[in-house]
């Protein structure tokens, strides 16, 4: 090789580092693997969309051709949320909002507003209700609704998905009489249908369009990314919500990197195995939920003692131990992740329990996953870190619940609730989310609670079970390389390291020089996938 092909060789090697973009002058934090807080100060990312390059305060530049200056602004990785449902965000995002109602009046003036401005609508689906913040605290009945709206059906959502009130007509239309029988695992009372009482109203809901999807999937991903939330463990997935992600994977809409959880064992039969990253990492066939009880809320949790505030609930349990490790190793077999609903004591224990037998066969590296492990038995977190499994947990059901808990635990049980610094401490992972649309999906209020044990408002003074708390470092873990973990992602995001994607975020203020209260107010003003701008704040 003479010495002018050499050079030409050489400047053909080192020409994509020239249109590689850098971001300069940036206040750049992120958790390092070990929940420690990392900062740097620039970023080069490369046409291919993954950084080149973290550069830290007082290191050389390298060249780039292009140089965008952040101008001091605190730049962090996109948010992961390791557990939401992404369509139920965009339908509630256009349906009939009742979250936050402060009574069963105030439900009632938002149904009428919304009954009047959708005179088209064929039946008016609400959602977001919780008589625990109301007065009374008394669950809404079929007459309450009938009293505004009599002409349509009307079906509003629990906050917590577990329960729904429905007026006469939405009964007549369901078929419902008096000789309904309840099915199994359900509750049928004045109009409320909890947990598998659902379904019978379900059914005779008109399913939405594949346009109505697509607009709801829209939908969804602008109010994500407008949070910074860049990832997400998409939890409950069903086919439609499946084919709508593909519609906008296929069209270049697709944006956010979903890490998809099948419903149940329903996909099987569409998609028989986990598929590989599709769209440019942007969405993949991951795992199956599976459910092991209730919520809490609505003292459908199964618990090994009874409710403090209802000792004679019972019949709490969904699924016997044989029948759920059928179930989980149908999903296994077929080699999907599992990740297991479990809110109560005793529905936590029956799922580490299985994940044990599974961790035997299949070995560790198939991170069994927990939603929530909200309220757990002390003496049975030491056991899920020898079997892999992963503790996905979400800081604002704390700060929503802990009165509520209190109540339905009374006070000597709580120990093992909501437990993160104890769970980090067992050597397990834990991946943070929100629940979206259960709770806002903003993150920011997420990693203030898991600072603090605060809500917004600073309630209560100190935090609740403060040993609980975690450092900056760890809520940020939690909710970027935690979440990505949980989703057999971490080579690919969670963090910005060379050969990751450039998913990153500008934000308003920085999380280490802030109060708690402060940081839940974080607004983001930019995001950025795949070394593009995505979002902005308008001006
Ligand atoms: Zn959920």
């Amino acid at each position: 090789m003479n010495k002018t092909l050499l050079s030409l060789t050489a400047a053909l090697l080192s020409s994509p580092a020239l249109a590689d973009t850098l971001i300069d002058h940036a206040n750049g934090i992120q958790a390092g693997a070990r929940g420690q807080l990392e900062h740097f100060t620039g970023l080069l990312v490369g046409d291919d969309g993954k950084v080149v390059r973290v550069i830290r305060a007082g290191e050389s530049r390298p060249h780039a051709a292009t140089t965008i200056d952040a101008q001091g602004r605190t730049l962090l990785p996109g948010l992961i949320d390791a557990h939401g449902h992404v369509l139920g965000l965009g339908f509630a995002a256009l349906q009939l909002d009742l979250v936050g109602t402060s009574s069963l009046d105030d439900l009632k003036q938002r149904l009428k507003t919304y009954a009047a401005a959708h005179p088209d609508a064929r039946w008016i689906i609400g959602r977001g209700w919780n008589q625990e913040l109301w007065p009374d605290k008394r669950f809404p009945t079929a007459a309450d609704l009938d009293a505004i709206v009599n002409d349509r059906p009307v079906v509003l959502q629990r906050v917590d998905g577990h329960a729904l009130v429905v007026n006469s007509a939405a009964m007549k239309a369901a078929g419902i009489t008096p000789a309904t029988a309840t099915p199994p695992g359900g509750r049928i009372e004045n109009g409320l249908f909890v947990d598998n009482a659902k379904e019978l109203i379900d059914k005779a809901t008109p399913p939405a369009t594949a346009a109505e999807f697509d607009r709801a999937f829209a939908k969804a991903e602008e109010i994500l990314l407008g949070y910074g939330v860049t990832g997400v463990g998409s939890m409950s997935t069903g086919l439609p919500d499946w084919e709508a992600m593909r519609r906008a994977g296929e069209a270049g809409r697709l944006q956010l990197r979903l890490m998809v959880y099948a419903d149940e064992l329903n996909l099987l039969g569409e998609v028989p195995h986990p598929t590989d990253w599709l769209f440019g990492d942007r969405l993949r066939m991951v795992g199956i939920k599976f459910y092991a009880d209730g919520a809490l809320g609505s003292r459908g949790a199964w618990l090994k003692q009874p409710y403090a505030d209802r000792p004679d609930t019972r019949l709490l349990q969904f699924h016997s131990d044989a029948e759920m490790l059928a179930l989980d190793e149908r999903a296994a077999a077929a080699g999907f992740q599992i990740a297991t609903h479990a809110i109560g004591d005793a529905a936590n224990a029956q799922v580490i329990s299985t994940y044990e037998k599974l961790s035997r066969k299949y070995g560790k590296d198939r991170r069994w996953r927990i939603e929530h492990f909200q309220i757990v038995d002390p003496a049975d977190i030491p056991r899920i870190a020898p079997a892999g499994i992963i503790a996905s947990m979400q800081p604002t059901h704390q700060t929503s619940d802990r009165l509520m808990a209190e109540k339905r635990l009374g006070p000597n049980r709580l120990e093992g609730s909501y437990a993160w610094q104890t769970v980090v401490k067992s050597g397990a992972h834990l991946a943070f989310g929100s629940d979206f649309p259960v709770e806002s999906p903003n993150p920011f209020p997420g990693l203030s609670a898991g600072i603090s044990r605060q809500d917004m408002n600073g309630q209560p003074p100190g935090g609740w079970r403060p040993a609980e708390r975690l450092t900056l470092g760890q809520a940020l873990h939690a909710f970027t390389r935690g979440a990505a973990y949980a989703g057999f992602a971490e080579q690919k995001i969670g963090a910005l390291e060379p050969g990751k994607w450039a998913d990153f975020i500008l934000v308003d203020r920085d999380p280490t020089k802030v109060d708690a209260q402060s940081l839940a107010r974080t607004e983001v003003l930019e995001t950025w996938v795949a070394g593009k701008k995505v979002w902005n704040r308008a001006p």
